[in-house]
């Protein structure tokens, strides 16, 4: 279900149900002509691989799904690029520069509450640094396709998979 919200997020008046001009009855101000729509949740994630082709991973310190393993990410605020996004994340949650390269894939489909609906998963290449672990992470590390350790999230075992298909059918 979508959802809803019962004041204005601009002026705090109660929202009512109006046509709106899209066709739809969408909650409205009548104050202050505000109108809420449920923009979906977008999210990035990078699939960094090194010279002995394994995949960079990040144990998640904090729940949903802690002490698993998953791709470096996190949400897209809006105005924000993607790709600047996502060597952001790689930099604070592993210390590496990357350099962020082709969309890799897109998952879609929210698999959690606080989940992504869409996330948009790019390749990257290490740049520099070392290896450290940020603050909601555990631990980080290189794994290779056949050696993957116990996996966060239905993106992240999709993302997987299709990369870890085209390593091994080469
Ligand atoms: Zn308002």
């Amino acid at each position: 279900m979508e959802p809803t919200a019962r004041f204005c997020l601009r002026c705090g008046h109660p929202l009512e149900a109006r046509p709106h001009h899209s066709g739809e009855v969408r909650p409205t101000c009548p104050r202050c002509g505000w109108v809420f729509f449920a923009d979906p949740k977008v999210a990035v994630a990078v699939l960094t691989t090194d010279d002995r082709g394994r995949v960079l991973l990040v144990q998640r310190r904090f729940p949903p799904q802690a002490g698993r393993w998953t791709l470096p990410g996190g949400f897209l605020n809006p105005g924000e690029a993607p790709r600047a996004r996502a060597a952001r994340e790689v930099a604070e949650e592993t210390g590496l520069v990357v350099r962020v390269g082709a969309l890799f894939t897109v998952v879609e489909g929210r698999d959690h509450p606080q989940g992504a609906d869409v996330v948009l998963v790019y390749a990257a290449r290490v740049v520099r640094g070392a290896l450290r672990a940020g603050e909601d992470a555990c631990a980080t590390a290189f794994f290779p396709p056949e050696a993957l350790p116990p996996l966060a999230f239905r993106a992240t075992r999709q993302a997987l998979l299709r990369w870890a298909a085209r390593r091994l059918s080469r």
